[in-house]
Order: C-alpha cells, then structure tokens, then sequence
C-alpha cells in the first residue's frame, strides 16, 4: 500500500506592496496500518478494473497539520501510483487524479477554480479596515473565513502576520499556492489601515525674561516609541502674526535663535512618519507653543518714577524686531517701597499692535551715601548725656540716575561705649535706626559719629548762666 501526502499548501495574506510566496515541495510518507483509506472522503469519479482493488483518493486540507492530497492502492508489489494533477487557478478549476501503472484503477477529484467568493473577512478584524489601527510596531493580523464548501480545498481561515513598518493604507491579496492551486492571487475589497501612533503632547514652554540666551537653550521635547526608547523632537521657532485678534504661528517667519525679546512659537515636530502627537485639539506632526521673552528691566529705586525704568529687549547681533512702550499711566506701577513691582508694554511691530505685556521690575531700597556730621562743644566734664547730642540726622541717599536726595530725620541711637568727660576731642558712635525709612538701605552704611570738643573756659558760661538763672528766680 502506498500513500503520499501533499503539505505544500500555503495561504498568505501579504501587503500588495510586498509579495512574496512560498512554495512548500510535495513529501511523501509511508503508510501505516492506522490509514483506512475508505475513511477518505471520496472522489468525485473514479473506476476499478476488473478484478482488481480501487484506488482511494484524498483531498482535504480542513486539517492544517494532516491534511493535504494522499492516494491508496493495493496492487502487485512493484504497482505505481501515477499522479496527474492539473492544478486549479483563479478562473480555471482543476484536478487529482491517481492510476495505477500495472492494474489501471484510477481516482479523481476536481478541484473548483478559487475566487474572491470563497473569503470572507472575519468579523473580528474588521475595524482594523474600517477604523483603522494604530501603528504598534508589530505585525498585524487579519483573518479571512473561508466558505465551507471550500474548507475542504483551502481549510477553513487564512490567516497571517503582517508586519507593518509605516503607516498607510494597505491592499490585502489573499495567496494561494499548493498542491492544488497554482499561486492564485486574489486582492479583496478590503484594506489595512495604519495610523501613525498618538503619543500624548505633555511637554510646556515656560517664557522667560531677556538674558540673552534662546529660549531654545536647554529645551527638550520627547516622546516614547513603541520600544519604551525616549526620541527627541526636533524644535524650532517661529515667529508671531496677529490672526483675528489673537497671536498665532507664522510659519513664514522661522527664528533661528529666539533671543530677543517677543512673543514666539515654539515648534516640537515628530519627524518620524509612525508618529503623530496627541492634543486636545486634535493631533498633529508639529505643536506649537507660545512663550514669550520679555524685556529685562533694570533695577529702579523706591520713589523712582516709571520714567526711570529701561527696557532691555535684545542685542546688536539679536535686535527684537518689535517696538516696545512702557505706558506711564499704568496703575499697577508702584515703587513705594522695595520689592516688586511691574510695568506694562505696549508691542508693536509694521504697525501692527501685538498686545500688551506686564514685565516685572525690582525695586530696591536707596543706598545711603553719607550722614551729617554731628559736631558738639561742650565743657570739660560734661556727662554724655548732656551733650545735647540730635536724635536724628540727616542723610543723603542714592537717588538714581545721578539725582542724590537727602532725606531728614533720621532717628540715631548714640553710643556711651568709650565716652571720656574729661578729653579734648573725642569721637562717638551712633546707630541709625531705619524701621520708618524702607526707602533707605541698611546695608553699606556709613558711619554714624559725631566729634565731641570738650573745652575749658567760655563755653562753661552758658551752664554757670543757667545756674545763676535758677538762683534769680
Ligand atoms: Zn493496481
């Protein structure tokens, strides 16, 4: 008894842009006692010779694992089975048949031609050519049902891995090539479609104040592939138009390095086609951000006016191509004592008016740069206390742009510490007390003395006057 049996039957589904099939070579094996050939499903014709055995024929490729053509005879020994298969195709069908050399039995199975008719796209994996699928990095898989009168030529689904390296829309075509069908090609109705991956737009632009570096400088936008691996996106710049009222990208006016002071928008771009970021809006190859570099501003002085205040908005190599003017009569300037405050700009440029922008201003407290000389004459052996020495001075403090200002009034705290009522000429110390000047700095203060002449003679009139003067009353 002899049985061959046909594996060769391949069914893949591949990308229309790039087939490739293989073609499996037919194997034969011997038969074992366990084959009962009458178990076979039977030929569509077949005949026995006289006096001789039948030959059993099998075409059945349900089974992937088992299936496939097989014949069987038992003859003289030394009989042959002669196969003679006409392969069928996509408008021709074809046939197995299988005769014996030595007796003349014979068996025969036709094999249908293979349309379109018998597929069917699993339910399952229709939305993946409907709604489409995000790339992922993997094959995808698609599934196509076969007609039950067909399981018996083809099996019952086709199956296959397609591996899907950029985004598109795909053709399917169903492959067929076996020992039966000769490398039918049939493209369906159907197509794979691949959307590059949304990856979540996370990343934020902070503005920043005029320091002349670009607002590029140390900036980097990722997102992570299908790997986990962290990929840069590339950045740019762009300047600003006025669009319906509101500041929006021209990309017609790239900025190679956004240092001057201006509005910009700040461009992250996936360059890679498998990738699209994900916003609210929508998603998109390039989210634009606006960040703005605001002028710098010098420091100004409690008392200042907002005439003292001078704006910073580039370099000579990076001149801000806007106009910048600080509106005087904004209210939210206050430099009455130190700290922060602002002033607001108003941004022009061609005419046109790009808005208004607060930009913060520090305020500091007014160095002092001298304080009154306090000099005092008094009688040898008068106490300190008695000195007479002022409870305030006066003291000339930075004014800003040159303008110094004395201001009056000054509490001092003189200090005994080293006080000799019986030296000539003797310095002493004070202490300036500025907790109702905020305007004045405490720090870098010059020193508070004052020059005591302790003298015999005249000077002791005024105190024996006052004496005689208690003695008049
Ligand atoms: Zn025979």
């Amino acid at each position: 008894m002899r049985k061959t049996k046909n594996l060769s039957r391949v069914m893949s589904m591949i990308l229309a842009f790039c087939l490739s099939v293989a073609l499996l070579p037919a194997q034969a094996f011997a038969a074992t006692t366990d084959d009962d050939p009458a178990t076979w499903p039977a030929p569509d014709s077949h005949y026995t010779a006289p006096d001789k055995n039948p030959v059993y024929l099998m075409v059945d490729f349900t089974d992937e694992d088992n299936g496939g053509v097989a014949a069987a005879h038992r003859c003289l020994s030394g009989a042959e089975l002669n196969p003679d298969i006409v392969k069928a195709t996509a408008s021709a069908g074809g046939r197995v048949k299988y005769t014996c050399d030595t007796c003349g039995s014979w068996a025969q199975i036709n094999v249908p031609a293979l349309t379109l008719s018998a597929f069917t796209l699993d339910p399952a994996y229709l939305s993946a050519t409907t709604t489409g699928v995000e790339y992922s990095g993997n094959a995808y898989t698609v599934v196509y049902n076969v007609a039950p009168a067909f399981h018996r030529y083809v099996g019952t689904t086709l199956d296959n891995h397609v591996s899907v390296t950029a985004p598109g829309s795909y053709g399917i075509i169903i492959t067929v090539d076996s020992a039966i069908y000769d490398n039918v090609e049939l493209r369906t109705a159907e197509r794979l479609l691949v959307y590059p991956k949304a990856v979540p737009w996370t990343a934020e632009f902070d503005s920043k104040i005029y320091d002349g570096n670009s607002l590029l400088d140390g900036k980097t936008v990722t997102y992570l592939d299908v790997n986990g691996v962290s990929v840069p996106a590339a950045l740019s710049a762009c300047q600003v138009k006025v669009e319906g009222g509101e500041l929006t990208v021209d990309t017609a006016a790239p900025v190679t390095r956004p240092v001057a002071a201006g509005p910009y928008a700040i461009g992250a771009t996936i360059t890679d086609d498998n990738y699209v970021w994900q916003t609210e809006d929508g998603k998109y190859n390039t989210v634009y951000s606006l960040a703005w570099i605001f002028p710098a501003t010098n420091t100004i002085y409690v008392g200042d006016t907002v005439q003292a205040v001078r704006l910073t908005t580039g370099s000579s190599v990076y001149a801000s191509p806007y106009t910048w003017t600080i509106d005087p009569s904004y209210a939210g300037f206050n430099s009455n004592k130190p700290g922060s405050t602002e002033v607001q700009a108003v941004i022009t440029k061609g005419g046109t008016s790009f808005g208004r922008v607060t930009i913060p201003v520090t305020v500091v407290p007014r160095p002092i740069l001298s304080v009154e000389e306090v000099v005092r004459t008094a009688p040898m052996g008068t106490a300190f206390n008695k000195l007479g020495l002022p409870t305030s001075v006066s003291v000339v403090a930075e004014g800003g742009t040159g303008n110094a200002q004395t201001v009056t009034g000054v509490p001092v705290t003189w200090s005994s510490t080293g006080y000799d009522p019986y030296a000539l000429t003797q310095t002493v110390r004070g202490t300036l007390n500025l907790s109702r000047f905020p305007q004045l700095s405490g720090d870098n203060i010059p020193a508070v003395t004052a020059t005591i002449n302790l003298t015999y003679g005249t000077v002791e009139a005024p105190t024996v006057s006052d004496y005689a003067k208690t003695y008049d009353c």
